[in-house]
């Protein structure tokens, strides 16, 4: 899990400590670590010594080195991001300060909000998430060949070799690409295309055939039916490589417009509750356990009355953020609305996602949003509850919002149990 405790720092390099004093303490109510450094020995030091999430650099340079001395030294010691922070420079010197290996740009003041907002994109797109592949292939040469590659470029895989099971592989592993060979003996792979184009929530996931036709009649045919793309099995890995990520990415993207909720990037209400709907068919399918939270913020009103609106959305934000770092990537999460959201947690029995709220709730607490001088304190109240025996989804989120309204019941800042039906 990827708690508060072992978040990696933001290190900055400026001679203006001062400067950065209040973006230090914003930095950390959104629970990223900042250290500053003034000396290039420093920070080339800290940089040494431990990973960092970003590397902030002043342009116009440390106390006692200018910022061209040490972009050279600190990108051999760091390969992350490193931002320059400019005021106002020419194009011609942005150009200078990249071939120096400076990645992107910040203007003083440091507008807090957008700096989380790219280094959680940056969080996103690395590693963490590598793209989940699903493989369609009746031939076990094929489809190790084709997880070898994919798998060494750090993707997720995971493989079929009968078409016929490919809705459960959907529902479960989420993939966001899907490879699939043409001929099969269940039935073709444009058939089971078509198939899948059914299903509204499948409509626009990527499907890319695998076959050794090299005809582009029967390749357009298959295109017809619902295939974005056309690989020929047994050619260069690099080209499988390219069409994959590169096909991945842009539905990654997609998705994100089309499903999230635009404050926090979470899931939006409407694609939360087709989520639970499938899952809760999955877990049942497979008798597997899924556990159910909805989280409102207490007093949201008295936030929004007292600091405004503005901080308002910032407490939402850092709240999601919270939860996107502390949940696994398994579990699904959404602001079902305002300053509720709730967690999807599939293979969770109740009393384990409730430790897993319980966490999360302490860690919230313990934040300290900055406004103005003061700092502000804010606690949420969850209400869990586990997929039974005859259940739908809707009675589970009826179930969790009743364990919600427990909890605020009983004082708010606490986690509700839904009791057994
Ligand atoms: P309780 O502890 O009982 O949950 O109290 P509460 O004040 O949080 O509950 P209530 O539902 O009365 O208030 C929720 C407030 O959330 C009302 C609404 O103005 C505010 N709100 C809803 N959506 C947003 C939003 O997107 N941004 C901001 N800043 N406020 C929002
Ligand atoms: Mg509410
Ligand atoms: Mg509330």
């Amino acid at each position: 899990m990827n708690s508060q405790a072992n978040a990696l720092p933001l290190l900055i390099g400026t001679a203006q400590r001062a400067a950065v004093e209040s973006l230090q303490a914003q930095l950390l109510s959104f629970g990223v670590p900042v250290l500053v450094f003034s000396r290039k020995s420093a920070l080339l030091a800290a940089l040494h010594e431990q990973p960092a999430l970003a590397v902030l650099i002043d342009e116009a340079g440390l106390e006692d080195a200018a910022t061209d001395d040490v972009l050279p030294l600190l990108t051999r010691l760091y390969k992350g991001t490193v931002f320059c922070i400019t005021s106002d420079v020419p194009v011609i010197r942005q150009i200078a300060l990249m071939r120096l290996g400076v990645t992107g740009f910040l203007s003083w003041p440091i507008d807090t909000q957008r700096l989380i907002d790219r280094l959680d994109q940056l969080a996103d797109a690395g590693k963490g998430n590598p793209y989940r592949v699903l493989v369609v292939d009746d031939s076990e040469t094929i489809t190790r060949w084709v997880s070898h590659i994919l798998q060494e470029a750090g993707m997720q895989v995971r493989t079929l070799h009968n078409p016929l099971d490919i809705f459960l592989a959907l529902d479960r592993f989420r993939p966001e690409i899907v490879l699939m060979d043409v001929y099969m003996p269940e039935c073709g792979g444009d058939e089971m295309a078509r198939l899948i184009r059914q299903h509204p929530q499948f409509d626009s996931i990527p499907i890319v055939f695998l076959s050794t036709e090299t005809s582009r009649g029967r390749q357009w045919q298959a295109r017809s039916m619902g295939g974005d793309d056309f690989l020929i099995k047994n050619q260069e890995s690099d080209e499988l490589l390219a069409s994959v990520s590169i096909t991945a990415e842009r539905y990654r993207r997609l998705r994100q417009w089309m499903t999230r909720d635009s404050l926090t990037g979470l899931l939006d209400h409407t694609h939360l509750i087709q989520q639970l709907e499938v899952q809760t068919v999955a877990a049942r399918a497979q008798s597997y356990p899924l556990s159910y939270a909805m989280i409102d913020i207490d007093h949201f009103k008295q936030v929004n009355d007292l600091h405004g609106h503005a901080v308002g959305d910032r407490v939402i934000k850092s709240l999601a953020r919270l939860l996107r770092q502390m949940a696994p990537l398994s579990d699904l999460i959404g602001r079902y609305g305002g300053e509720e959201f709730a967690i999807i947690m599939p293979g969770l029995s109740q009393i384990r996602a409730a430790q897993r709220m319980d966490e999360i709730r302490m860690a919230f607490f313990q934040l300290r949003h900055l406004v103005g001088e003061v700092t502000l304190q804010v606690s949420f109240s969850a209400g869990v509850a586990a997929l039974e025996d005859g259940m739908s989804a809707s009675q589970l989120v009826e179930a969790a919002d009743r364990a919600l309204y427990q909890a605020k019941r009983a004082g708010r800042n606490q986690i509700g149990m839904a009791t057994m039906c």
